[in-house]
């Protein structure tokens, strides 16, 4: 017979016989195409045209019966876009939806044949590498991820930046079947979030209980924001050389009626996830605004309170004026205030968050950035922004020991935080060779075991009661 069509839109019709062939070619090139783009519809996402989150598990099920048969590891990417929707919602869904696009895109040209890439739903995406060899393997494909996004994307006018958090789960470690791994991977994914975003975490088991007890946790955390269950704890920052507190970081605890004391690590990330960051925050703030407070107005005038702030809080529009309010309604001295954020969270958007910083340091706001040196940063953001205080990270004050290299991380720090005149805090000082070792640096000011562990209010207040007749020269 003769060659068919392959597109009923490419030629025009024929004539005699020819044309009834042709007739007929074109149905059934239509039906097969309308079958083709139905199955194609079910299975993919058709703004990105990934796979959607039926095919992926799918594809995951198979994954992991093959990984079982010969003994192999896998790899579950959970992906989701820092930042997405402050943009969707700011510059309209069209362009939300190119941004997508453009991000798949870049996405795509990370992977190998054979990787499911797929977008899960909204802005975020599942990552399948169904041959890995080790966590190395995914390691190296989530930093490629993370480095692809890294460039601004342009919209029409606007150059926008968007991050990725990555929670990562293996094959069998982290889960044996397919809901397990999505579900730890967007677990791990979480603790990047609560972390200042923008990086990668593997899943591991300490990072959380089981969905049951998971269910019961949030109905829990809920019910402790009821119930007055969260308690602010301080940790005193001592200037080592006059051995006063110079500043109280506020910690925040649970005090939960059956588990006993619970630590921020069994409960941020949930806190963060549910949205009940939000909420938590604000209770946290109260506390501590009204206990160091009265302590200000008992006489400790330079009493800094220091607080850390959740990604998700610094982030949201009204951040400044809802920080102020709350300030102003205990009456609580701004100047005498210091925020914690991580540089993480200043990185994602500088641009936005140095205009928040800028208002906030106009009002008499100190800021302080926290875990200094473990972060993805630019050192050239330090002197365009209103920063008070570096916070050298714990792992760098571990590392001081005599005749270990690692030291020299602290001193570069200190050095650099000399020369911007900015102030340091050294965290996680438990020892005396620590201590000596911070001082000669010309580093005073110190907060940790050292001096003492977070503890209540009740506490507090007697040690600066002591401390009172001095109070004036803090
Ligand atoms: P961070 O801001 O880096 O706080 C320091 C952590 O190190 C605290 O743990 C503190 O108890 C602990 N630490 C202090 N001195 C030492 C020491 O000498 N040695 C050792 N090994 N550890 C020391 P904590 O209280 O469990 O808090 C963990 C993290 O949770 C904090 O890290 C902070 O990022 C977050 N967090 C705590 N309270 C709040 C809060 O109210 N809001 C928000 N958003 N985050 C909070
Ligand atoms: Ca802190
Ligand atoms: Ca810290």
């Amino acid at each position: 017979p003769q060659t068919w069509p392959h597109s009923g839109n490419t030629q025009g019709g024929g004539s005699g016989n020819g044309a009834t062939y042709y007739g007929t070619a074109r149905d059934v090139t239509e039906r097969k195409e309308a079958e083709a783009f139905i199955n194609f519809q079910a299975y993919h996402d058709l703004l990105t045209r990934l796979p959607n989150r039926a095919l992926f598990k799918d594809r995951l099920e198979l994954a992991i019966t093959h990984a079982n048969r010969g003994g192999q590891k896998l790899a579950v990417m959970f992906l989701d876009l820092d930042r997405f929707k402050v943009i969707n919602d700011t510059l309209g869904h069209a362009m939300g939806d190119r941004l997508l696009q453009a991000v798949t895109h870049r996405l795509e040209k990370c992977l190998r044949k054979g990787d499911t890439l797929s977008r899960f739903g909204g802005d975020e995406f599942t990552l399948l590498l169904p041959s890995i060899h080790n966590h190395e393997d995914a390691r190296q494909i989530a930093k490629k991820l993370i480095d692809a996004l890294r460039a601004p994307f342009q919209l029409g006018d606007h150059e926008v930046f968007v991050g990725v958090s990555i929670g990562i789960a293996i094959f069998p470690e982290a889960g044996e079947t397919m809901d397990q791994l999505i579900q730890n991977a967007d677990i791990a994914m979480y603790h990047v979030k609560g972390k200042g975003k923008d990086g990668y975490r593997f899943y591991s088991d300490s990072m959380s209980i089981d969905t049951a007890n998971r269910l019961n946790l949030e109905r829990d955390l809920r019910q402790a924001l009821e119930r007055d269950e969260l308690r602010v704890f301080y940790q005193p920052q001592v200037c080592s050389t006059t051995n006063r507190v110079v500043g109280l970081e506020a910690l925040v605890r649970w005090q939960h009626p059956e588990r006993g004391l619970l630590y921020p690590r069994d409960f941020l990330p949930l806190a963060e996830e549910t949205k009940l960051i939000g909420l938590l925050s604000e209770r946290v703030l109260d506390q501590a605004c009204q206990d160091v407070g009265r302590w200000i107005r008992e006489g400790h005038t330079h009493l800094r309170l220091a607080v850390n702030l959740s990604p998700i809080q610094v982030e949201h529009p009204r951040f400044v004026e809802t920080l102020m309010q709350q300030v102003k309604a205990h009456n609580f001295p701004a100047g005498n205030l210091e925020i914690e954020i991580t540089e993480n969270v200043i990185m994602n958007d500088l641009e936005q968050i140095s205009q928040k910083l800028r208002e906030l340091a106009a009002l008499g706001v100190r800021i302080a950035i926290d875990d200094f040196g473990t972060g993805y940063s630019s050192l050239n953001y330090l002197h365009r922004l209103p920063i008070h205080t570096l916070k050298v990270d714990q792992s760098f004050v571990k590392a001081i020991r005599s005749g270990d290299d690692g030291a020299c991380i602290v001193n570069a720090i200190v050095a650099m935080a000399h020369g911007l005149k900015l102030e340091i805090v050294a965290e996680g000082v438990e020892t005396d060779e620590q201590l000596d070792y911070l001082r000669s640096l010309g580093c005073h000011q110190v907060q940790g075991f050292f001096y003492g562990p977070a503890r209540p209010a009740a506490e507090i207040s007697r040690t600066l009661g002591s401390t009172r007749a001095k109070a004036a020269s803090f």
